[in-house]
This record gives structure tokens, sequence and C-alpha cells, in this order.
């Protein structure tokens, strides 16, 4: 059974129902719908569509973001000259609009085009900034606009954003993810229009969020490592250190993570990744990340269930490799004591299966980040607690109704394992419960052994 997850991002290429129910007949366990091509209207038809394909299905809702475009001219910058761009060119449009207002400040870098192109504010001028040309090329329409150097003042959601996360909330969206996160106060500002149960994941994707990513953390239930954008803000080069650390990080403090972005880039036009493609996805479950994404590939590319296919294939094997630390528990022996023991005494006892016992699959994610060695069948009565599970490293999610005794869910909660996995004679289960339905840690554990 793979442990590690994939979310498939859905697009022109697979969202009609039968490509929807391919993307998750091929293993992916979360469908992404990217905000930065729908509008709100689409949006909504689309997360209805996916729930009527794939009813079991997570559905994860990306909010753009101040994502920036150059919407002037093409144009041909020469390296060495000066230029005079008008800051909503620039696609720099957070409603205030004198680019001292922005947080832009001289000698700040503009990068464009993916980093192709990069120029330096030589002066801040009302809506306008001269920009010195350090390394030119032909600037098309459309293309990418950086801010490395620049925390941009102001929140990170424009008004459609806050639109498409009321269409997700409304919609019954399992969660949202956050782009451009600066500042754990853009997470928080979400979780107020949200509500307590849906997943908030924050997109780490400049350099201001690595700078906070422990406080980040603190306020998401998980964490992105969005190396696209990451990839133009961060020399290139310290992304898969950077990468590594946003893992380990959300690993210590009990929170999901995702690595995003090319990660079997050519699977877009052919029918095999690259080996450096292979080397990436299984380094991500190396460094112990819940999930892996598709982007391009299940989005617009020629055949979205063969990468979703073959990227559950590399991560299968390279799990054979990975015994993980429990990091978590290491870092709050206090907070999930009950459910670590469970992951210690799986661990000992070789156990086959752990059972947990939840409401709203906070336990069983505190069970999940504890990376124990055991797969986690995990038994809710609500069946969007079952769908958040989905993106859960380890995590088989099973709906059940939940009896009040505790001798009486449990034998429940086994019967249910044993109608969805294929539990025999003799294995072990470690079984992990908690009584009360706030969120908190586990609070009983018993080994059970089957007959
Ligand atoms: P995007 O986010 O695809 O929405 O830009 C992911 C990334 O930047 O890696
Ligand atoms: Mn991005």
């Amino acid at each position: 059974m793979r442990r590690t997850k994939i979310v498939a991002t859905v697009g022109p290429a697979s969202s009609t129902r039968e490509g929807i129910a391919a993307l998750v007949g091929a293993g992916a366990d979360v469908l992404r719908l990217n905000c930065s091509h729908l509008t709100t209207e689409a949006l909504r038809g689309v997360i209805a569509d996916v729930r009527a394909a794939a009813p079991d299905a997570a559905v994860l809702v990306d909010i753009q973001g101040p994502k920036m475009r150059y919407s002037g001219e093409e144009t041909t910058l020469v390296t060495g000259g000066t230029v005079t761009m008008g800051t909503d060119i620039l696609g720099l449009d957070t409603g205030l609009r004198r680019s001292e207002d922005l947080g832009l400040q001289v000698g700040h870098r503009v990068l464009m085009d993916d980093g192709r192109l990069e120029c330096r504010i030589a002066r801040l001028g009302g809506a306008e900034v001269d920009l010195t040309v350090v390394r030119g090329g032909l600037l098309r329409r459309n293309k990418g606009v950086n801010l490395p150097d620049t925390e941009v003042f102001g929140g990170v959601l424009s008004s459609k954003d806050i639109d498409d996360i009321e269409t997700a909330r409304s919609s019954g969206a399992d969660m949202v993810a956050i782009s451009f996160v600066q500042h754990p106060d853009d997470v928080t500002r979400v979780r107020q229009m949200v509500g307590p149960e849906m997943l908030i994941i924050a997109k780490i994707e400049r350099p201001q969020a690595l700078e906070r990513l422990e406080d980040i953390c603190r306020v998401s239930d998980g964490v992105m490592a969005a190396r696209g954008d990451l990839g133009v803000e961060l020399p290139y080069e310290e992304l898969p250190t950077s990468q590594h650390r946003i893992a380990l990080t959300a690993l210590k403090m009990g929170i999901i993570s995702i690595c995003a972005t090319e990660m079997l880039e050519s699977m877009i036009t052919s029918g095999r990744p690259t080996r450096a493609e292979v080397a990436d996805v299984s380094a991500a479950v190396r460094d112990g990340f819940d999930a892996v994404m598709l982007s391009a590939e299940s989005a617009v590319g020629h055949n979205p269930p063969l990468a979703v296919e073959s990227m559950g294939r590399i991560c299968e094997v390279a799990e054979k490799t990975v015994s993980m630390p429990n990091h978590f528990a290491d870092e709050n022996p206090q907070t999930a004591a009950v459910t670590a023991a469970a992951a210690a005494l799986a661990k000992r006892t070789s156990a086959d299966w752990v059972l947990s016992l939840t409401y709203t699959g906070y336990s069983a994610r505190l069970l999940a980040a504890c990376r124990p060695s055991a797969p986690i069948i995990a038994v809710t009565p609500e069946a969007s607690a079952a769908r958040r599970l989905r993106i859960a490293w380890g995590v088989c999610p099973v709906v059940q109704s939940r009896d009040a005794s505790m001798t009486r869910a449990i034998e429940d909660g086994m019967r249910a394992a044993r109608e969805s996995m294929h539990i025999t004679s003799g294995q072990r289960v470690v079984i992990c419960a908690s009584r009360t339905s706030p969120r908190s840690d586990a609070d009983t554990l018993l080994l059970h052994v089957e007959p």
C-alpha cells in the first residue's frame, strides 16, 4: 500500500467526469482546482463535477493570490539600459496606487518571465518605477513578475480570491491553498472565512514565507513547497534544501506537507518521466512529504492517468527505503503522548495495521505525523473528515457511524476495517481512539490480535 498521497491538478485534459474518474482510478487522492485558470462561476461547476465523479476524493481549491503578470506591450529590455514602467503594468494591483506604498524600495529586484529577465528598481515615482536592466531580453505580455526582495504591503487576497474562498466553502470543498503567503496573518484571515474544519494549506513560495516558516506552520493545517514561484524568488540551487526544510518543519509541527511543481514535467508530452524527475519524486518521499503533486502533467498533459500511475509507482518503491524517526513526538512529547505511544507500539510489535477511531480526523492526522511503520485505517463518522484525511500520509479513511460505547465503537471500527482492508488471522492491529470530538490527542490505546 502506497503511503505518500498524490494530488492531481484538474484541467482541460482531465476535467470531464470521465477524466476525473480516471485520475482517481489511477491513484489520485486529492484533486486540485487551480483558481488562476477558473472564474468563480466555473469553480463552482468544477467542484460539483468532481464531487459527482469522485465522491470520496478530497477537493483542494488553490487560490491564486497576488500573482503578478506583465500587462504591457511586447518589448525588448536592453541589458544596462533603463526603462520606466507603471506599477499596474507590472501587475501590482493591491488597491494602493503609489509605488512607495507597495513596499517597493530602490535596489529591489524585479524578475520577469520565470527569472529569465532581471531588473533593479532605480527610482520610485508615484505610479511609476524606473528600472535598471541587469539581464535583458524579449519581454512578452502576460509573463510572470516576481519581487523576491519586496514584502508587498496589504493582504494577499484579491476580491476574486475572497469570492473563490467563499465558493470553496459553500460548495463543500475540503481544503484551500493560499498563494504567496508572507505572514501568519494571511492564513488566520482565511481561517476566519472558512471556519475550523476546512484544511488551510499555506503555499511557501516567497523568501518572506521561508523566514517565518515556523510561525506560518503554527496557524496552518499544511504547507506546500510551491517550487514554481519559490524557484524563481530564491536562487534555484537553494530549492532542494529549502524543500527539505519545509518537509521537516511540517513533520516536527505535526502538519501536512505537499511537494509541488514540475515533478514529472516531461510527462506533459512524453509517456515516460526523465531519470531526473524519477529522482525528484523519490527525493520528496525521502524528505518526508505527505503528498506529491502533479500540475500541468494532469491538467493539460497528453495522458493524465499515466502521470498519476507513474508517480504512484515511484513513491511506492521509494517508501521501501525510508524509515522516518518520530520527529513530531520528539518535538512535542506532551501534545500527542498517546498517539506517539500507538506509533511506538506498532513498531515494537511489528503491527500490520494501526486503527484510528476519530471524529474530525484530527487525532488520525497526529498519528500520521508520527509516521508509524504500519498503514493507518482511520474510521470516522463524517464523510467530510474522511475526505480531508485523503491528504494525510499513510491514512486510509473509512466512514462508519460511531457508537457512544467505546467497546462497541472498537468492534464496529474493526468490522469496517475488515471490509475495506484485507486483515488476516494472526495480524496485529494497534487501536488508537479518542473519546471526545474536539481536537485532541487520542486517549485510548490497545493491541488487538486478529483471531
Ligand atoms: P502555482 O503554485 O502553480 O499556483 O503557481 C505552485 C508553485 O508556484 O509551485
Ligand atoms: Mn505559485
